[in-house]
């Protein structure tokens, strides 16, 4: 059997029934109708000819063969660690972890929602601040956030924000991407060198420990920085404040970093979580998801994300950041090491990775060789005149890779990974031996205040614990392991086995971003096929997989073209045309970029309104600078005015940009970089198999026709002309393999099929639940792309019953919601994807059924309104079970309604959230047990 038709849920049996229930004699024909000729490309994709998942495998250790595994000690944010094999083999490789979907449904998402608040307990324990957020893309974008949240939370007038020179390179690349187009004047301050502060500016950022090392007392700085009404970011390695005073024990306003190194692999640059952390009374500006504690139906604790209305869904061009999809899987990840370890395994890792880093120095000193700073945490500089280059060529020799700084100097970082022996080599590399480990000055700088005090971090110290806790909080949650999740938008189709593999292999994960060329041919090699690949799929003629989110793929889309504007003597251009039914990180990304909103109505049928399109147009014309579309639009429909609206906007100057998160109602069928588009971003964790990871990771690559090419993002090591979004070159390399291995055994016409009985499978759900719910747009024929809506308003509005009664119940019948109010609010998105069988769609579609028949009871008056199985859903095994059942509906419908096996039934833990309540009482990091006891 092809792995097409594993990949595809339906076989070709369940198709033509499936076909003859909408009306189609073939897939041929339901494509033909459903998709406009406009746009319709007729050719076959020159993509290589589907392989085995056998073939596949043998590639890839091909290809992962020409990657050299070596002891890294480049260090500048990337470390080598040890991924706790009961978390590798537990979280990392495990579907209950890695297919679930972000928590917005928060009863089925309590297992990831308590990692996610073990993760914010354990950045804001070490921190020293007041509350974290549940992660960021990586170092850099954290950094970059903390700038735009010192900016809008200084009083102070001035544009300037003060650097520490001494900060990670790709950090400055990222902070200078971002600073530009939003006016902010980067300004270095080499504190080595007594660099003065700038006479006004609105925030300082201060690396600790520096990239070259150095460890320095920052509170002079922190303080001299709030006399000037400036707000202080300090980029902190987490693992050194398990030995050095917190940031917040000095008075920063803002932490930032990333968590890499608790337990996460190096992946090549990605993916990995970062972390942003704030002081008391800057929590309501954080950007990112935050996960807090409220209660349930019952008055129990129970989590769930905390202040969503500073997001861009509710917020769009005025939210915090345009950060959607993050690092959730890899948080997951990190908050398990320390739950794993504990405060005391931690400060010994760190205590000894420290030893190692002293005993280097005092080799080097022993020989004569200057080391640059008294006081350092891991990483020591020495000062080797002329001879940088021939020290880390012997140490390369030696298979470890040493940080060559400029002619004259070399870095070099321990970690978890490093020994005696390790030590010794680096050391002879420098000509140097072992000798009396050297004493520190960091010593006025030691941490004196406990972390990790909640008991989970002191609970799970046994393997048996930490794999029962692990398996408790993942048997709490809903993930594609489970069944089907049929979000709108979010493309949660399978993640094969063979696919995710790869991933952990040492020769992918055991790569250093900044690992020398001769290390990592395998790598460009995969990313440059993969990009080659995208770019035939897309149609267009360059790509770059760095983004590492689909909103950081829009934002690099619109510096590409901002960067295009600018080279033409166009600064004028700024207004982004954005219809009224966008995502919301397009507009958020619209404004990081340095651009203006106006929004564009849509008309009755959900199509982008061309006459209000060609007065927005009018209005701006000199001042276009580009239009932001979904295609198939965000109504899940085929627009046939696409065409169109791309020549209206090109004839007055502007560029098109098509969010491509609906490509796989595209692939294979229609190509944006062919029917107007100009740039696109993808999102490989919607249509190309990479799994959703509770909320990340992803990959969001830019793709660009030839005059934008000159534009994309470029390596943050060497900026030059281009700008960084992200930290290492190639984003999350470590995933690539997963999309890379779909492509693979789909081949072109598995790839057009997926996308044909996507169109199908939504159809299908749109059939059968049309005459019992409105399904809200269609285009040809009636028809919808790959995902349809259902309107609940009328049904609301009748009886009461909410979009959120019928989430919820679904829980009831073994099934996560489909989208809920996006993009219309009251209604329901549903997403098929081509993944779910025949079987799975009806089983959804009756479970839909049956819930109608519930509101039906509920608006003949049968149930009072507030008494009903919708009204109280989801129920608990303890609710249903409990000695006294007050309800006007019988216990057996409450847990086993129609369609459910008992002995497979999917329990939630807790019973409905009150989510309001939670914000009124803001608790983002763990709760005492005692708050759990009654
Ligand atoms: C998912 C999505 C995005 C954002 O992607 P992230 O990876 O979550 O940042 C943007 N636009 C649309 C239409 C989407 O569905």
């Amino acid at each position: 059997m092809t792995f097409a038709l594993r990949h595809i849920g339906p076989d070709p049996d369940a198709q033509t029934q499936m076909l003859k229930a909408i009306g189609y004699a073939s897939l041929d024909a339901l494509m033909d109708a459903a998709i406009p000729e406009v746009i319709r490309w007729h050719g076959t994709l020159a993509l290589p000819p589907a392989a085995s998942e056998e073939e596949t495998i043998a590639e890839l250790r091909e290809i992962a063969g020409r990657n050299a595994v070596t002891t890294s000690m480049i260090g500048l944010g990337y470390y080598g660690t040890v991924t706790p094999a009961v978390i590798r083999r537990n979280v990392m490789e495990n579907p209950a972890w890695y297919t679930a979907y972000t928590p917005y449904q928060p009863e089925i998402s309590q297992g990831r929602l308590e990692a996610l608040l073990n993760f914010q307990t354990m950045v804001t324990d070490l921190t020293g601040m007041a509350t974290a957020n549940a992660s960021m893309l990586d170092e850099g974008t954290a950094v970059a956030e903390a700038m735009t949240l010192a900016r809008r939370s200084s009083k102070s007038k001035s544009n300037v924000y003060a650097v520490d020179a001494d900060t990670l390179p790709q950090t400055l690349a990222v902070l200078r991407t971002r600073a530009e187009p939003l006016g902010i004047e980067l300004r270095l301050v080499d504190l080595d060198a007594g660099g003065e502060l700038p006479a006004e500016y609105f925030g300082l950022h201060l690396q600790y420990p520096g990239a070259s090392g150095a460890v320095r007392d920052h509170a002079p700085l922190v303080e001299a920085a709030h006399a000037a009404g400036a707000l202080v970011t300090v980029a902190a390695d987490l693992l050194a404040l398990a030995l050095l005073r917190a940031p917040g024990e000095i008075g920063a306003d803002i932490a930032a970093g990333t968590t890499q190194r608790f337990g996460v692999p190096l992946g090549f640059g990605g993916p990995h979580a970062g972390y942003l952390a704030v002081r008391a009374g800057l929590e309501r500006s954080l950007p990112g998801r935050l996960v807090g504690v409220s209660r349930d139906a019952d008055g129990a604790p129970a989590y769930r994300l905390a202040l969503q209305t500073r997001e861009q869904h509710i917020r769009r061009e005025r939210a915090t950041s345009n950060i959607c999809t993050a690092q959730v899987l890899l948080a997951v990840m990190a908050s398990m090491y320390a739950v794993y370890h504990g405060p005391r395994g931690l400060r010994a890792i760190a205590q000894r990775v420290h030893d190692h880093a002293l005993a280097l120095a005092g080799g080097l000193a022993a020989a004569g060789v200057e080391v640059a700073h008294a006081a350092f945490f891991d990483t020591v500089t020495a000062v080797v005149p002329a001879r940088a280059a021939a020290v880390v060529a012997a140490a390369a020799e030696a298979g470890i890779d040493l940080r060559f700084v400029d002619e004259d100097r070399v870095s070099v970082s321990c970690d978890e990974t490093t020994t005696a022996a390790v030590v010794a080599d680096v050391l002879a590399a420098f000509g140097a031996a072992p000798a009396v480990a050297a004493q520190c000055g960091a010593r006025p700088l030691a941490r004196t205040t406990d972390y990790l005090t909640h008991p989970v971090f002191s609970t799970h110290h046994s393997e048996t614990a930490m794999l029962r806790y692990l398996r408790r909080l993942s048997d709490s949650d809903y993930a594609l392991d489970r069944g089907m999740i049929p979000l709108g938008s979010c493309t949660m189709k399978l993640n094969a086995t063979t696919e995710m593999e790869p991933v952990t292999w040492p020769e992918f994960a055991d790569i250093h971003p900044f690992a020398p060329a001769s290390r990592t041919a395998g790598y460009e090699a995969l990313v440059a096929q993969l990009e080659a690949w995208l770019a035939e799929i897309t149609g267009y003629d360059a790509v770059s997989v760095q983004p590492n989110a689909g909103s950081q793929g829009e934002l690099a889309g619109l510096l590409a073209i901002r960067g295009y504007h600018r080279a033409r003597g166009d600064v004028h251009r700024d207004v982004c045309l954005i219809p009224s039914s966008a995502h919301g990180t397009n507009a958020a990304s619209a404004v990081m970029a340095g651009m203006r909103v106006v929004v564009v109505a849509c008309d009755d049928n959900g199509n982008v309104d061309l006459a209000d399109l060609d007065a927005k147009i009018a209005k701006h014309r000199d001042a276009l600078a580009a239009i932001m579309v979904t295609y198939p639009s965000t109504h899940g429909v085929y627009e046939r005015g696409i065409a169109e609206l791309c020549g209206k906007v090109h004839d007055a100057g502007g560029q098109v940009y098509v969010d491509g998160a609906n490509l796989n109602a595209l692939v294979g069928f229609a190509r944006p970089g062919k029917f107007g588009a100009d740039v696109s971003h993808l999102n490989l964790h919607k249509t190309f198999c990479i799994p959703h990871g509770g909320g990340g990771p992803g990959v969001g690559p830019v793709a660009v026709r030839s005059h934008l090419a000159e534009f994309l993002p470029g390596d943050p090591l060497e900026p030059g002309d281009h700008h960084a979004v992200s930290a290492a070159a190639h984003g999350s390399a470590g995933i690539l393999p997963i999309s890379w291995a779909y492509l693979r055994m789909m081949g072109p016409d598995g790839l057009a099929q997926a996308t044909s009985v996507a169109v199908l499978a939504a159809n299908y759900v749109a059939v059968r639940l049309r005459e019992h719910y409105p399904v809200l747009y269609a285009g040809n024929e009636g028809l919808v792309a790959h995902e349809c809506i259902l309107d609940l308003r009328p049904i609301t509005k009748a009886t009461g019953v909410s979009v959120d009664d019928v989430a919820k119940r679904l829980i009831d019948y073994g099934f996560h919601a489909p989208t809920m109010s996006f993009p219309v609010a009251g209604t329901l998105m549903v997403e098929p994807t081509e993944s779910e069988d025949l079987a799975e769609l009806d089983r959804f579609c009756a479970a839909m059924i049956a819930i109608k028949g519930e509101i039906d009871r509920v608006a003949a008056g049968e149930w009072p309104r507030d008494d009903n199985p919708l009204h109280h859903a989801p129920h608990t095994a303890a609710a249903v079970s409990a000695d006294e059942w007050p309800h006007a509906y019988p216990r057996s419908l409450a847990g086993f309604p129609e369609g459910v096996d008992r002995a497979a039934k999917y329990w939630p833990p807790v019973r409905r959230i009150d989510g309001a309540y939670g914000d009124r009482n803001l608790v983002c990091s763990c709760p005492s047990p005692e708050a759990f006891e009654d």
